[in-house]
């Protein structure tokens, strides 16, 4: 009997082997692929974007080694459903993740599946924020939902969910070094997915860097004082000002007594809530180092905050968030840096294809602006730095409208792999093997989902081509707005209605159906995720932390009626 089983695992191994073997023999050259993305890093917060708020000299290194995509974008500008987008190669209303509210259907076939199945080894560490596990992964440990940036819990596939002592970032970037030293094949490709749960809001920056940003000042942007003048109802009221809907206590760590001897109220019942789910989570040397730093810049505050003006409270607020916001993106840096420099040292390098993105960008006080979501450039469009070193021209530039839907066919095709048909994206091995030039696309088409809730950006739909952006948005308004994207870099100004430009809308809307049928979307299928989205609503009895629910109250009231 046990002989038996000998000889039937010595031929499993062999054929294993020989399998293998002929897989090499395939495809000589299948790369590697290390996936790193962080969650809501602004591009203007990579010094090789820009370099007016932080240095990153580490993630800068990929752009050195390769391209630099300035003109990279988001299908859809929020965590989960650029996550879904990204494994799937599709559009968030064919794999069905268009919001944060409902998990992902895991039906869909995603890259990592089909690359595991062709014989890469493959893990995942970090943020996911799906609602479920992965698929196709040999090794995961992921944060439950967001995840806290001290003392993180971790699901794992073998050992449950399991609490480190710590801070995320470093964590997460010592799994995957422990992985790479330890498990990974030498004999097999493989894909790691190395995902940040930095910089997400609330931005609690490891313990080394408390005393550095807290001092620190930066420059504000030329629209901090945005009165949305220029545009219509979304953008006047959408709930992410730095001044009126940051929280003081939860994102400008303003402790909850402080707030109350000076008569600030919360900016909803949330706040403390926030600032007892993080900062609450460190041990006690971890909070005795938080408030040597904190209490001094709560004590500053308290002494401020009487002869402040609301101009004043707004520059003071931004500080307090570019503060926090970069001190993450320090560690962000310096732990890429750690695993480039392994990479480096352990001869992975040459055939290893390396990329850094982030879910979607994010609003660093631009239209005097948090979060993400809008069609507006700062939240549609999201870093990207690509190499393959040793094949990749080093230090390019380039204004390609390339989005996170091109991901899956691009890593497919790198393993010699031919994608499912109905995949939506377009393979950028081009750009990585220096024939960036013969790559076209005119246009893509993005479609925001996830109203009415948190921050209340109304759901909207639009082609961006590099010239002009034409955005419809529906559901409790009726709205187009057409920018030019050349002429009004800061997006200040609808033109739509402006008779200069009545050819040009006109040729517009043509490429926007025209791009509606390509991708298979139009308005049954939003009203379809709108009605799913206000039964679930309705069944919470939630109006999904919105502050002002007079408008959510009137689109029940309404639906009631009809
Ligand atoms: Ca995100």
């Amino acid at each position: 009997m046990h002989k038996v089983s000998l000889s039937l695992l010595v031929l499993t191994v062999i054929a294993q082997f020989s399998c293998n073997q002929k897989e090499t023999e395939r495809h000589p050259t299948r790369p590697n692929i290390v996936f790193i993305m962080s969650d809501d890093h602004a591009y203007q917060a990579i010094s090789a974007y820009d370099n007016r708020l932080i240095e990153t000299p580490n993630i800068d290194r990929i752009a050195k080694m390769g391209i630099l995509f300035t003109n990279a974008s988001v299908t859809n500008s929020i965590c989960a459903p650029s996550r879904a987008t990204i494994l799937t190669g599709k559009h968030s209303h064919i794999n069905g993740k268009v919001d944060n509210h409902f998990p992902f259907d895991t039906t869909n076939i995603t890259f990592p599946q089909l690359l595991h199945e062709a014989g890469y080894q493959t893990a995942m560490f970090g943020k996911l924020h799906f609602g479920n596990n992965p698929k196709g992964f040999d090794q995961f440990k992921i944060l439950p939902g967001q995840g806290t940036y001290y003392n993180p819990d971790f699901i794992t596939k073998d050992e449950g969910t399991v609490r480190i002592e710590g801070y995320v970032t470093d964590i997460i970037t010592d799994m995957t070094l422990n992985w790479l030293e330890n498990d990974r094949k030498e004999d097999q490709p493989f894909l790691l997915m190395y995902l940040h749960k930095a910089p997400h809001r609330e931005w609690l920056m490891a313990e080394r860097h408390f005393e550095d940003f807290t001092t620190r000042t930066f420059p504000e942007p030329p629209t901090l004082f945005d009165d949305y003048s220029g545009r219509g109802r979304p953008a006047r009221e959408a709930e992410m000002n730095l001044l009126t809907d940051m929280h003081w206590a939860g994102d400008s760590k303003i402790y909850p007594e402080v707030m109350q001897e000076l008569g600030i109220k919360g900016t909803s019942d949330w706040d403390e809530g926030a600032f007892d789910r993080e900062v609450g989570r460190m041990n006690p040397t971890q909070r005795a180092k938080w408030d040597a730093a904190y209490s001094v810049v709560n004590e500053e505050f308290k002494k401020a905050y009487p002869s402040m003006s609301k101009e004043d409270q707004m520059k003071w607020r931004y500080q307090r968030y570019m503060q926090d916001y970069l001190g993450t993106i320090q560690s962000v840096d310096e732990n890429v840096g750690r695993v480039l420099d392994y990479l480096e040292e352990n001869g992975l390098m040459e055939n290893t294809i390396i990329v850094y993105t982030s879910d979607q960008g994010f609003y660093l006080g631009e239209h005097g602006w948090y979060d993400k979501r809008f069609v507006y450039n700062e939240s549609f469009k999201t870093p990207l730095l690509m190499a393959w070193p040793g094949k990749t021209p080093q230090g390019v530039r380039s204004d390609a409208l390339v989005q996170n839907l091109d991901f899956a066919q691009t890593f497919l095709e790198a393993a010699d792999l031919v994608a499912p048909t109905d995949m939506q994206g377009q393979s950028l091995m081009p750009f990585l093997t220096g024939k960036g030039d013969e790559w076209q696309r005119d246009a893509v088409y993005y479609h925001y989902y996830e109203y009415p809730s948190i921050h209340m950006v109304k759901r909207h739909y639009a082609i961006i081509t590099k010239d002009y952006k034409l955005v419809h948005y529906y559901f409790d308004t009726d709205e187009w707005e057409l920018i030019d994207r050349q002429n009004d870099p800061y997006e200040l100004k609808n033109v739509y209605k402006d008779p200069a430009y009545a050819e040009i809308r006109a040729t517009l809307h043509k490429q926007l159906d025209s791009l509606r049928e390509k991708y298979g979307d139009n308005s049954q299928i939003s009203q379809r995720y709108i009605d799913e989205y206000l039964d679930f609503l309705e069944e919470q009895g939630s109006y999904a932390g919105a502050k002002d629910t007079t408008l959510l109250k009137k689109i029940f009231q309404d639906r009631r009626k009809n």
